[in-house]
């Protein structure tokens, strides 16, 4: 496989075994002691053992934060900015996941902040109150092909106090290089393969749907469908196949870059459930992805029937789509219903409808909603009746 320079919307390295760039990409940033944040599970693994081999070999000294959570929380950020800053080190390599992604990418933020991190959710203009110029740079590694947090200009982080997940937001967030290695990928289980697969549909199909003049982000998202189309499945049966690991990495940086249009109800519904639940965010994405495309046909048809021309699918109606996301779903192994992953008693639908209410992805939704839509829709995923 060959490899390739990428420069938009950040610069991308892109191709098989592009960590042994690693150092290289230290010093095009001038970082001499960077901060590699992980999860627990991934710093005992075979990839940050050889990426912290290369940059051992090249003479870059390396601290490490590994407390990341799944569903990460401002706790992580707190510890891992005092240590950045403790340990004077000078930029960040967030590596894994989207949870590792979203802390290292908070702590590269942080580090050079006086205001709490709660200060910069993602409503208004509040980044601005950012002290931007010390902000350090970051260079982000994903892991898993989903969430895209790798091009993206957020973190999202759980507030352990209030129980919300909260978008925090800062156009400095983008890391400066961005490595897309399938190597890295090969290691992820067919369950995480599926789920994050499926988030990464979430974001672009969201992006296509949401409403708003962005040509830009709409080309990206079908691409990205596209993608998913082609190789999800394939990453998921045979996770060996670089291809396949390479062009779902691909898909889920596309999704991101494409979701500054906005995203939508499928998200709303997530984050709740994410931060109350624990249930992993791909996974939630996935199951509430068929009720939310319902729930809005009336907004959204035509724009269903222009994806199902471009994914060249059999079925090209919005009914032939629906049934596209079932039969993938089924096929990936993912429940039908939430009441599959979550107890009726551990499902407080009337704060989960609030807090879906005013999560910052509800505006992007292509239909107006109220609380009571919310509601409705929750309780559709739990029954697994579709809405008509
Ligand atoms: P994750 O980062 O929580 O990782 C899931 C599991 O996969 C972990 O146990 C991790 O150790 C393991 N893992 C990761 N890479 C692996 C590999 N190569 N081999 C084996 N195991 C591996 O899951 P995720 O879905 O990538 O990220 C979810 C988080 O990202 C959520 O908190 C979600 O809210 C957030 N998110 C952020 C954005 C954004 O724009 N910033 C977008 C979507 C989601």
């Amino acid at each position: 496989m060959n490899k390739y320079n990428w420069n938009y919307p950040t610069n991308m390295w892109v191709g098989e075994n592009r960590i042994d760039d690693i150092a290289e990409a230290c010093k095009n940033l001038s970082i001499t002691k960077p901060l590699f944040v992980t999860d627990k599970g991934l710093a005992k693994s075979e990839i940050v053992k050889k990426t912290l081999s290369v940059l051992n070999n090249n003479n870059v000294s390396v601290e490490l934060y590994f407390d990341v959570v799944g569903n990460p929380t401002g706790t992580n950020v707190t510890e891992g900015a005092n240590f950045y800053n403790e340990n004077n080190c000078n930029g960040v390599i967030a590596f894994g996941g989207g949870s590792a992604l979203d802390v290292g990418k908070a702590i590269a933020f942080m580090s050079a902040q006086t205001l709490p991190l709660w200060d910069f959710e993602d409503i208004g203009d509040n980044w601005i109150k950012a002290s931007s110029e010390k902000i350090a740079p970051i260079i982000a590694v994903p892991t898993t092909a989903g969430t895209g947090s790798e091009t993206g200009r957020a973190s999202v982080i759980l507030n352990e106090d209030t129980g919300v997940k909260n978008i925090i937001f800062h156009p400095k967030f983008l890391p400066s290089i961005v490595i897309l290695d399938p190597i890295l990928t090969l290691s992820l289980p067919p369950k995480i393969t599926a789920a994050t697969g499926m988030d990464a549909l979430a974001h672009n199909l969201e992006a296509y749907c949401a409403p708003g003049y962005h040509p830009m982000a709409d080309g990206i998202a079908l691409e990205g469908m596209r993608l998913i189309n082609d190789w999800l499945l394939e990453a998921v049966k045979n996770g060996s196949n670089i291809q396949a690991r390479q062009n779902m990495l691909t898909a889920a940086s596309m999704g991101s870059t494409a979701f500054q249009k906005g995203l939508g109800a499928i998200h709303s519904l997530s984050h709740p459930v994410n931060a109350l639940n624990n249930l992993h965010h791909g996974l939630s994405n996935a199951i509430f992805m068929p009720y939310v495309i319902t729930f809005n046909k009336d907004s959204i048809e035509l724009k269903i029937i222009k994806i199902c021309d471009y994914l060249e699918l059999e079925d090209r109606s919005f009914d032939g789509f629906v049934n596209w996301v079932l039969e993938l779903r089924k096929k990936l192994d993912i429940p039908h219903k939430l009441s599959d992953e979550i107890d009726e008693k551990d499902f407080d639908i009337d704060r989960l409808s609030e807090m879906a209410l005013a999560d910052p992805s509800t505006g992007g939704n292509p239909k107006k909603l109220t609380k009571d839509d919310m509601k409705k829709m929750y309780e559709h995923s739990m029954t697994g009746e579709l809405f008509k």
